[in-house]
C-alpha cells in the first residue's frame, strides 16, 4: 500500500521559489541597513534553557504562559525553542562576559522563532524574525536611532507607505506604579465585563489587559486611563526627547497611548509599526526599551532598547506591493557539435562563472532540446559554440528576448552578453572589469610620475 503523504507540521511552512526570494530579500535588506547604523550580527542558539525565557519575558506574558515550545531533553533539562531573541541576546551578553567593555553593543539578528499559536495568514508556529538591540545605552537617542533603523529598512524594502509607526511611553518604575494602581482601580470597577484571562491578570499585571485582543477587554480598554496622566517629569522628558530626535531623523510617527507591548520587560519607549494590509495580523515590527532584562540574566543593570519584526509579515507586504525580486536570469551555454564543442562550452561556462556571470549548461540534449531548456530556465541570452566558431575563436551570442544574434571574438563575450540587456550579472561583470581597467591605467600613471 502507498505511504500516506507527509505534510509539514501544523503552523510550519516550506520556503521555496519566489516566497523564499522575498524572505531572503527582507533579511538581506535588513542586514545591509543595520550595518549602516553600526549594528553587528550575532547568532545565538535556537534553543535555550527554559529559564532564559521564563525569567526574561515574565510569567504573565502570553508567550510564556501559553505559547512556548518547552520540553525535557534526554538529560532531563528543560529546554525551550526560542519564542523571541531578545532574551537570548541578553543571556549571550552576560554568558560571554561582554557586560562591561565596549558598551553600548549594537546587535542585529535574523532567524527562526517558535510559538505555539493558532496558525493563520501571517501567524505561524515556526516563523522568522529580524531584530536589533542596543545594549547598554540609557539615552533617548538610542531609542530614536533604533526606530529610525527599522523605518529605514521598510523604506529600502519599498513598503513604508503601507505601515504607520505608533509610539508610546510606559514611563519609569514610579510612573508605572502609579498607572498600575489607576488601572487596577478602573478594571476592578468593571471586573465582571473582563475576559477570564484578564480577570486573572488584574492584580498581577493589569498592563497586560491593555494589550489584550479579546473584544470584551478591548471595549473597556478604550475608556481606560492612560499612562500620560501618571508620568513622572523625568519620564515625560525622556519621551519628549525621543519624539524630537525622531523628528530630526525625519521619521513620521503617531502617538498611541494603548501600545504597551506583550512582554513584561519594557519601560519608557514602546512602539509598533502597524499595517491595515494583512488582516488581523496588523503588527509588522514591535519593540521598545527594556531596562531590567540583562539583570534578569545575572548581569549588571544594562539599559537597552530594540525591536523585532516578522519576516513573513514583511514578505507578505512585499508580495502585496508586487515587489517580489526577480530570480537572476542565467546565460545558457549551448555546444553545437561533437566532443570538441562540448569541451569548449564547458571552458566558456567556467570562465563566465569565474567572472561573476550567472551561467548554465544542460547536462545533455541536442541543439533544439538545449534551446528549449534555455527558455524554460528563463535564460536571457545564449552562447552558441559550433565547431567552426570554436576554430575561429568566436562564439554566437543570441538575445533570447529579441531573437537577434551576433558572432563575437571570445574576448568580447562579456561585452556582447551585457549588450543584450538580458543578463544583469554580465552587465555587472562588464562594469567591474571596466573599473578595474581604469584603476590599472591610473596605477600606471602613478608609476610614471
Ligand atoms: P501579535 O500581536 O501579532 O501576536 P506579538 O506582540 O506577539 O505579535 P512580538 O513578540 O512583538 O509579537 O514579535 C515581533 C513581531 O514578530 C510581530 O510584530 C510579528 O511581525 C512577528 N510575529 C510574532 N508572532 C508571530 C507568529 N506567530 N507568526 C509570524 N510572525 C509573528
Ligand atoms: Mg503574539
Amino acid at each position: 500500500m502507498a505511504q500516506a503523504l507527509l505534510q509539514p507540521a501544523r503552523g510550519t511552512h516550506d520556503l521555496i521559489g519566489e516566497e523564499y526570494r522575498r524572505h531572503l530579500h527582507v533579511i538581506e535588506t535588513a542586514r545591509r541597513v543595520a550595518t549602516l547604523y553600526g549594528f553587528e550580527e550575532w547568532a545565538t542558539p535556537i534553543f535555550e534553557d527554559t529559564r532564559v525565557f521564563a525569567r526574561g519575558l515574565g510569567d504573565t506574558s502570553d508567550v510564556v504562559s501559553k505559547e512556548m515550545y518547552s520540553f525535557e531533553d534526554r538529560g532531563g533539562e528543560s529546554i525551550t525553542l526560542r519564542p523571541e531573541n531578545t532574551a537570548g541576546v541578553c543571556r549571550a551578553l552576560v554568558s560571554n562576559g561582554l557586560t562591561q567593555a565596549n558598551l553600548p553593543r549594537k546587535v542585529f539578528y535574523a532567524g527562526p522563532m517558535f510559538r505555539y499559536e493558532r496558525p493563520q495568514k501571517g501567524r505561524y508556529r515556526q516563523f522568522h524574525q529580524i531584530g536589533i538591540e542596543v545594549l547598554g545605552a540609557a539615552e533617548p537617542l538610542a531609542d530614536a536611532e533604533v526606530i529610525a533603523c527599522g523605518w529605514h529598512i521598510q523604506q529600502e524594502l519599498g513598503i513604508d507607505e503601507g505601515t504607520v509607526l505608533e509610539i508610546n511611553t510606559l514611563g519609569d518604575a514610579a510612573s508605572r506604579d502609579a498607572y498600575r494602581a489607576a488601572l487596577i482601580a478602573y478594571f476592578t470597577a468593571h471586573k465582571d465585563q473582563l475576559s477570564e484571562d484578564s480577570q486573572a491578570r488584574l492584580e498581577k499585571n493589569p498592563l497586560r489587559i491593555v494589550d489584550s485582543k479579546d473584544p470584551r477587554d478591548k471595549a473597556l480598554v478604550a475608556e481606560a486611563p492612560t499612562i500620560h496622566d501618571h508620568l513622572t517629569p523625568e519620564a515625560a522628558e525622556f519621551y519628549a526627547a525621543v519624539k524630537s530626535y525622531l523628528t530630526i531623523f525625519g521619521v513620521p510617527f503617531r502617538e498611541n497611548p494603548r501600545i504597551v507591548r506583550g512582554l513584561d520587560y519594557y519601560s519608557h519607549t514602546a512602539f509598533e509599526f502597524v499595517t491595515d494590509r494583512l488582516g488581523a495580523q496588523g503588527t509588522v515590527m514591535g519593540g521598545g526599551r527594556y531596562n531590567g532584562l540583562v539583570e534578569e540574566m545575572g548581569g549588571p543593570p544594562t539599559p537597552s532598547v530594540g525591536w523585532a519584526a516578522g519576516v513573513e509579515r514583511l514578505s507578505l507586504l512585499l508580495e502585496a506591493a508586487e515587489l517580489t525580486p526577480e530570480a537572476p536570469r542565467p546565460v545558457a551555454i549551448i555546444p553545437a557539435g561533437g566532443d570538441t564543442a562540448e569541451a569548449a562550452a564547458l571552458s566558456v561556462l567556467q570562465a563566465l562563472r569565474e567572472r561573476g556571470v550567472v551561467a548554465e549548461i544542460a547536462y545533455k540534449g541536442n541543439l533544439k532540446r538545449r534551446m528549449e531548456r534555455a527558455n524554460r530556465i528563463k535564460a536571457g541570452a545564449a552562447v552558441i559554440l559550433g565547431e567552426a566558431e570554436i576554430a575561429a575563436g568566436t562564439a554566437t551570442v543570441r538575445n533570447l528576448d529579441a531573437g537577434t544574434q551576433e558572432t563575437v571574438p571570445l574576448e568580447e563575450l562579456i561585452r556582447a552578453l551585457a549588450a543584450t540587456g538580458a543578463s544583469e550579472s554580465a552587465m555587472q561583470a562588464l562594469m567591474a572589469e571596466m573599473l578595474e581597467a581604469e584603476e590599472d591605467a591610473g596605477d600606471e600613471g602613478d608609476e610614471e610620475r
